[in-house]
Formats: C-alpha cells, structure tokens, sequence
C-alpha cells in the first residue's frame, strides 16, 4: 500500500480531525503529510496530538486563511503545481496519508483544480464530510462530480454525530462505497481524547483502512502481468511477433507526454502516430465527449442525423476553397476517408458518361492506408509488395508535373483521379515538395481533366503550417480526405469531403446512382462532439503561433545536422522535421531499432521510417520539450556511428 489521500467535500467538515483518529490508531503504519495549507498549521495541530506519528513539513505554507493560490498571490510567493507537488511527495518507508485542503475543486494554482494533484496522486481517496445537516445532498454531491472527473472515493467518512438516516441514503444512491460514521474526539484537543476516541472507535477506523488496502493494489496495473499476457493475445500493427522490444506499458498520457507504468513520462515525439493534434486530452474535448455521453452514444445515419455531425460538416466545408453545394461523408479512419474519394471519384465519372476512367495516378513514396484501395494508389513495394497480385491497376509518378504531365498524356480518357498528400509524403519518409510544385501538379490535372484528391490525413488541422496543406498552393482540390488530426486525435473519425462538382454528379433521382457505401460507424455522435470542440479550439488560431514557434525551433535545432556525417538530408515543415540518414534499406534499414531505442533513452518516443528519423510533437509541446527531442534525436543519429 501506498497510502490514501484525505480529501473534504468541503473546507472546516474535518478533514484534520479524520487524519487525527486514523493516525492515533495506525501511528506505526502511516505516515502524514499536507504538502498545501493556509492559516492555522494543521501539520503542527497533527504533530501535537499524535506525537508518535511521522509527520512531514509542508511544500508550502501561507498565513493566511484563504484559498492557497490568493494566499500565494497576497504574499507574492509561488505556489506550486501539480508536477512540484507530485515531485515532493516524502519517501517514506511507509504508507503515506496525504491530506488535502478545501474542497476537491478548490482552485489548487490560478487555473487548474485541487481535483488534477487528487487524480496525480493515484492514491485510494478518504472522502471525509460533516455530518451535520445536509450530509446526503454534500457526499452526493461530492462524489458525481469527482467522479465526472475521473477520481472515485474507495470510503465515505461521515464525521459528526452517528446519523444512521445519511447513512442509508448515501449507501442507496452510492452502492458500492463503504460509509463510515466516526465521533471526533471530545473535549480539548489533545492527545489523550484523541487517542480515547481512537480506541472506541476501533472496528470502524479498521472498515476505513480496509476500504484503502483493499483498493491501492489495483491502481497501478500489474506491469510484469499485462505485458506478459500482451504477448500471448495481442496482435499489434507493423510489428512482428517475434519483435525482441516489449511494447511500452502506457497507463496515462497528458499535454506531449505518456506515462509508463513505472512512472517515467516520455515524449510523444510522433504524436502517436501523427494523431495527437492540441496534446494528450485537450480538456475541452476531454469535457466535450462526456458531455456528449449524456446524451447519445451511436446512432445509424442512413436515414437519420444528428447535430455534431451537421456542426462539423458546416464547419469543415466553409474552410474549403469552394463554392457553397459541397459534401461531406463520414467513416472512422484515413483508409476509408481514401478508399470513398476513390469509389466517389470513379462513380462521378460513370454518371458522366466516361465508365473507362477506371485509372488513379498516384505518386513514388507516397501513402493512402492499408485497405486494398489505398494500397493501389500507394503501392509501395516493402508494406505492400505481398498484396501486388491483388491490387487494382494504378500508376505512380515521380512527385513532378512534367512527370505527371507526360503519364496523363499517355492515358487520355482513362484517368478517373490523381492522388497526393498535399507538400508532405509522410509514411514514405517525409519526403516534401513546395506549394508551387503542388500548384503545377494541380495544373496538370485539371488540364487533362481528371479529378484531384487531396489526402490530407496527415498533412490536415495546421501540421504544415495552414490548415490544409493544400491552401499554401492556392489550389482547390475536387475530394479532400481528412482523419487523424480531425478529432484533435482523441477519437477514430474521418471525413471524404466532395467538392460541388462531384457532388453535381450524383444529384439525380436515380436510385441507381446513389453513393452505395457506409460503415457501421458512420458519424459516430461521440466523435464528431470531440471534431466539433477540436475545431472551436483551432478556431482561436493559438496553432498558428505553435507552429511557427516549433518550426522554427527545427531551422534552429535541427536544420544544423545536414552537416553531420551521414547525414543525407534535413526536411522541415510546420510541425514537422525529418533527418534523413545516408544508409541503404529504405523502411527496413536497421539503423531504425537503433534510432528508436537511443531516443528512447533520452525519454522521448520516436519511430524512426527506416533510415528516415523525424519528430511530429503535438502543437502544444513546450520548448523545454523540444530541446529534449532536439537532443535526443542529434545523441540518436551520433549513436548509430555513422
Ligand atoms: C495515416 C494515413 C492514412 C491512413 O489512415 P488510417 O487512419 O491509418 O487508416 C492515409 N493517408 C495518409 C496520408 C496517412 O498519413
């Protein structure tokens, strides 16, 4: 056991006078700290009445007796954080009782809650509360909204006289939670009462220790057990079976960082896996989604709606350059998001008259996904080479307009769409053209008359620097392919969005030419409240100072190991840096295993695309942050001695 922490419905129900009872029974087996207190010590109230217990100082004291962070204000001193105060936690050789001040909403630094240091703490959780008048509406209280915030009590201590009418509501409406009433020591405040009252109340301290024992096991997963059982039930993406790393026991993430199981907190230096857009659990989304769990959790849309989904469309098609009439179709991941520009892309030209446009041109190194049409269109040889004698008929060009130029030249008439990721090819290597090439690529298109599909799976929501790719070219794309990003990366969602020429072409009472696709989970209610708060929080346009400040950090940090030796070339944009390395094998180079776990030891997460290392943060990295990755990518490159 680690210990528990103490926390009050409110400030003056009794915290102090709990922790005074619990420890005169178990003084040998806990120890006590409050890392936060205002006015009146109650540290020094503790280390006079239970004289045997250990008791720590606390982090910080202030005199007066208001909420810790005015105090903190008034006497202009620095209050700490939850990070300061999780670093301070005493070590001790026993279980630590932690206890808290005010309530567990009380305002812990100017903007965040005494609730997140509660949630940091990952202690079982002492709710104590008065028993006085009103006990019942308080503890229910108490409990929803911590536990709207992810912070579930493991025992109810009613202090006060016994009042066996609350505790029989509270145990109605709280099934589960053990309640316990306890009488504070009467008469003076000193160590006798207190220890008196102790020993009288006996087996109801002991129902309280037992609700904390009983739970802290189970906070911390069994690391050893979860990843030996991972091994023999899990399948996991572009890994072999006998890969010789452990996949990382993830058990939290927030803002860039992930943290393990043994506590370390790592960078998440690719956003895991280009997803992760604001940082890990934006709180606005994070409060978005249970919001929307109040109300819906899936409902079909063939036939039906609902208003996230009709919110983010509206949205996602004013911020196209196109005229009003276009559309957006959902599905749940940048795969299908492609595989549906490809089928619209083909049907609209059926509709039209041109049934032979059965050809897509795709581009060398690019990637769609890994369904059967993605893998056409991507066609690389290491991911997809196994599947080649099941791919669709496709071409691929050098990322060029000459190039594209003389290909479409050479297929008049077949051509139904050209596929690019607009400026980045991100899985083949982070290989980039500047917006005038992408312009001329989009010229050539529109001259031989095909479509053109923007897959701005990756590039989309400001990762390069606008908030689509393709707006840097002053382009307009005729179907656009959103994923990853679209939910700030909390939730699988995407989008195909048509432009109102292609849209134009399915407008026709006839039911044969309807768009017969859709998936299960089509507009998920869930996801779209998560777009929906991602885009608003986009909409304060604080990403465009997020990327300029780290792109600029990469000309600073990373630009300079173009002169290293071995190093073939160095790429930046927006969020985006990637240093090529001069060594054969392409994605299957082993330079990559040795990259990853030498960033790795640096602390930050990196999954180098063979040769190719590149770092991805989430916008909301800080430069510290940055400086880490910087580091570990330069200490990364120098340890494969090239
Ligand atoms: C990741 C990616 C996809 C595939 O998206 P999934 O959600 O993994 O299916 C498609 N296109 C591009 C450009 C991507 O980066």
């Amino acid at each position: 056991m680690r210990g528990a922490v103490v926390v009050g419905t409110d400030t003056d129900v009794g915290k102090t006078a709990f922790s005074i009872l619990f420890l005169s029974a178990f003084a040998e087996h806990f120890a006590y700290w409050k890392p936060v207190e205002t006015g009146d010590s109650d540290t020094e109230t503790v280390r006079r009445l239970v004289p045997g217990a250990t008791v720590f100082d606390p982090l910080a004291r202030f005199v007066e007796p208001v909420a810790p962070a005015l105090a903190a204000r008034r006497e202009g001193r620095p209050m700490p954080g939850v990070a300061e105060v999780l670093a301070a936690v005493p070590r001790v050789d026993r279980p630590l009782l932690v206890e808290t001040f005010g309530g567990p909403l009380s305002p812990l630094i100017d903007d965040v809650l005494q609730i997140e240091l509660i949630r940091g703490l990952s202690l079982p959780v002492v709710l104590v509360t008065s028993a006085a008048v009103g006990a019942v509406g308080r503890s229910l209280q108490a409990v929803r909204a911590m536990d709207s915030l992810g912070v579930r009590p493991d025992v109810l201590v009613l202090l006060g006289q016994d009042d066996p009418y609350a505790v029989e509501q509270i145990t109605r409406h709280l099934p589960g939670l053990p309640v316990v009433g306890l009488n504070p020591p009467v008469g003076e405040w000193a160590p006798e009462p207190a220890v008196r009252a102790a020993v009288e109340q006996q087996e109801r301290l002991d129902t309280v220790f037992r609700a904390v024992a009983a739970r802290s096991p189970t906070r911390r997963p069994p690391d050893e057990g979860f990843v030996v059982l991972d091994r023999q039930t899990v399948w996991h993406p572009y890994t072999s079976l006998q890969s010789p790393d452990t996949p990382l026991p993830v058990v939290a993430a927030e803002d860039e960082f992930l943290i393990l199981s043994d506590g370390r907190r790592i960078i998440d230096g690719i956003s895991s896996w280009w997803t992760i857009l604001h940082g890990h659990r934006p709180p606005e989304i994070m409060q978005a989604i249970r919001d929307a769990t109040y109300q819906l959790d899936h409902v079909l849309f063939a036939g039906a709606t609902h208003p996230h989904a009709v919110e983010l469309a509206d949205d996602l098609l004013r911020s196209m350059p196109w005229p009003p009439g276009g559309r957006v179709f959902y599905s749940d991941n940048g795969s299908t998001a492609v595989e549906i520009a490809l089928k619209m892309a083909y049907q609209s030209w059926c509709h039209r008259g041109e049934p032979g446009r059965t050809l897509f041109v795709g581009f060398e190194n690019g990637y769609h996904g890994d369904t059967f049409g993605a893998m056409s269109v991507g066609r690389d040889p290491v991911f997809f080479g196994r599947f080649e004698p099941l791919l669709f008929r496709t071409l691929q060009v050098p990322v060029s307009a000459d190039a594209l130029d003389a290909a479409l030249a050479c297929h008049t008439g077949e051509v139904a769409a050209v596929v690019i990721e607009p400026l980045v090819q991100g899985a083949g290597g982070m290989r980039m053209h500047t917006p005038a090439e992408l312009r001329a690529i989009a010229e050539v298109t529109r001259t031989h008359g095909s479509l053109l599909i923007a897959d701005e799976v990756m590039t989309g929501f400001g990762r390069t620097g606008s908030l689509w790719a393709f707006d840097q070219a002053g382009i307009a794309p005729d179907l656009v392919c959103l994923a990853k990003g679209i939910t700030g990366g909390v939730l699988p969602l995407s989008a195909t969005l048509a432009s109102p020429g292609v849209v134009a072409a399915f407008d026709t009472p006839d039911r044969a030419q309807t768009f017969f696709h859709g998936h299960s989970f089509t507009a998920n209610p869930i996801a779209c409240a998560a777009a929906v708060a991602s885009w608003k929080r986009l909409q304060t346009r604080r990403w465009e100072g997020d990327t300029k400040r780290i792109e600029a950090f990469w000309e600073r940090h990373v630009r300079p190991l173009a002169a290293f030796s071995g190093v073939k070339d160095v790429r930046v944009r927006g969020l985006i840096a990637g240093v090529e390395l001069d060594v054969p094998g392409g994605y299957l180079a082993a330079v990559g295993a040795v990259l990853r776990r030498s960033c790795l030891e640096s602390g930050v997460l990196l999954r180098p695309l063979g040769n190719v290392l590149y770092a991805m943060p989430p916008l909301c990295t800080s430069d510290e942050s940055l400086v880490r990755i910087g580091d570990g990518m330069t200490r990364a490159i120098r340890a494969c001695g090239l």
